[in-house]
């Protein structure tokens, strides 16, 4: 399975605690992430990230681009609604691109927890 994993500034700590939560599964996931996100990622939770761009330089773009090439199972991607972002308009790509091709795309905790939990059930037992 192949996840992308974005937080924006505000939801960062958020992002690293659902990943402590579904440690296992994102063990046995291929994981994207934007350059900040994907560091946070690996240093707290040894986590293997392929690292994009930040978010602000194309970071979106370019998982957004991955996702329309067919390679991203699922997108679990924090906003932050009560901060402006420089890049409003490649978030809004990305989600798009999401919607275009019918790929699963959590924007807040709650719906990250939903899908991730599903997506654990189909771990292998010794997992
Ligand atoms: P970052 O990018 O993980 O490099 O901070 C995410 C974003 O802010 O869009």
């Amino acid at each position: 399975m192949k996840l992308a994993l974005i937080a924006h500034d505000g939801k960062k700590d958020a992002m690293v605690a659902l990943a402590a939560q579904f440690l296992p599964l994102l063990r046995h996931c291929q994981i994207v992430a934007t350059g900040t996100t994907g560091s946070r990622l690996a240093a707290e939770h040894g986590l293997v990230v392929e690292r994009m761009l930040s978010g602000p330089l194309g970071g979106d773009l370019q998982i957004g681009a991955r996702l329309a090439g067919g390679e991203l199972d699922g997108v679990i991607f924090l906003r932050d609604p009560m901060t402006p972002q420089p890049h409003e308009p490649d978030i809004n790509a990305l989600v798009r691109a999401c919607d275009v091709h019918d790929v699963p795309c959590a924007t807040n905790v709650a719906t990250a927890r939903v899908l991730l939990s599903r997506w654990s059930e189909a771990l292998p037992p010794s997992a």
